[in-house]
């Protein structure tokens, strides 16, 4: 392979020492779950993301469904998300009892659109949940806004964004309860599977808390019906390590991302990632789009060069959401996302040759 989709290999082996050394100490510490490893990052991941708390859990998917159930979230209710998000956010509203209600995106940044929000709220409706969709920052200032007119609460699904910022504010620190990620390939990312909710509400700080530790605050006494969700002193103390890198790995990822808009402008009918105004973007994905997405990637397959599409099928038509009975063209911008873009490599510490050797094979094809 001339260029993977991504590579660990910058970020894992300049810090190899210092994250087996903070494994041998949980090792050698025999305390593995719930110890002083998870704690400790849960105050420094709370202190980075500039929220009064952190809790965390097992997963993402798991962060986004606990936040829900934290806010009392459940049959007979509505969740509005973006038509063209992983399944995850649309799978925690499930997982509660609840709907959710789909919304295009701005075509341009692939944003949830803040001017489409209002139309899709009902009675029902409890809460909005904003995707900071490849690591851009969602225009959280007009949907918070909407959200407090309308009384519902937030819950941002920050799995791809850390660190990314909308008006000069963290995204993860808006919303009533966050989730983020640390999937081994999110841009903070442990060793296996992870994930973590930041809030800034001491109420929903406690039953986060509750809720992932069998529904229990003293061992063994059992205050609601909860799950078995908890980070492992493993993972935090991956995590611990990794974080003091996150801004630099960032830095990095941004620098790749310049040096593709300056090495991609104006080939064929290739449409850039474009950043909505008061928005930053962490690229956890670089995402392209042209009407020749199949021919392309198979172009690169075949020149040695890794792509992902992010996602081939929206989740309003996929087999797991025929109950919800929506039809092909019945939100046109996410299915038009799904056929037209295309993830191209991007890790932190990218090289500039690399990235010259994906633009010079984008070009040879529209050449
Ligand atoms: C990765 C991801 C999740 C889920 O995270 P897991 O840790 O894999 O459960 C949720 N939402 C989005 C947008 C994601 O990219």
């Amino acid at each position: 392979m001339q260029v993977p989709f991504l590579s660990f290999a910058p970020q894992h082996q300049p810090i190899r020492e210092e994250v087996i050394s903070a494994m041998s100490r949980v090792y050698d510490g025999q305390w593995y779950v719930l110890g002083q490893a998870v704690a400790d990052f849960e105050t420094a991941y709370a202190a980075f993301n500039n929220t009064k708390h952190c809790v965390g859990v097992a997963n993402g998917l798991d962060a986004l469904h606990l936040a829900l159930r934290a806010l009392n979230i459940g049959e007979g209710d509505e969740v509005i998300v973006p038509s063209n998000t992983y399944i995850a956010s649309w799978l925690s509203v499930s997982f509660v009892g609840a709907v959710p209600v789909p919304v295009e995106p701005s075509p341009v940044t692939y944003n949830l659109d803040p001017a489409k929000i209002e139309a899709a709220i009902t009675s029902r409706t409890r809460a909005i949940m904003p995707v900071h969709l490849y690591g851009q920052a969602c225009e959280m200032s007009a949907i918070m806004d909407i959200a407090r007119r309308h009384n519902l609460a937030v819950v941002e699904d920050n799995a791809q964004s850390q660190g990314a910022m909308a008006d000069g504010k963290l995204v993860g620190s808006f919303g009533d309860a966050n989730a983020t990620s640390f999937y081994p390939g999110k841009n903070l990312g442990a060793l296996g599977d992870a994930g973590g909710i930041t809030t800034n509400s001491e109420e929903l700080d406690h039953k986060l808390r509750t809720l992932r530790n069998y529904g229990s605050q003293k061992k063994y006494y059992n205050e609601v019906i909860g799950y078995n969700s908890r980070l492992d002193e493993m993972q935090a103390a991956v995590l611990s390590v990794k974080l003091k890198y996150l801004t630099e790995w960032t830095q990095q990822r941004q620098r790749a991302a310049e040096l593709y808009n300056q090495h991609l402008a104006g080939i064929g009918d290739v449409v850039l990632p474009a950043i909505a105004e008061g928005s930053t973007h962490v690229y956890h994905l670089y995402v392209v789009r042209t009407n020749e997405r199949d021919a392309l990637q198979k172009h690169l397959s075949d020149a040695g060069i890794g792509t992902l599409i992010h996602y081939p099928v929206p989740p309003h038509l996929q087999q797991a959401y025929a109950h919800l009975d929506m039809k092909p063209g019945q939100f046109p911008i996410a299915e038009e996302l799904a056929k037209t873009s295309l993830s191209l490599p991007m890790w932190p510490g990218m090289g500039e040759q690399e990235v010259s050797l994906v633009a010079k094979a984008i070009r040879n094809y529209f050449a």
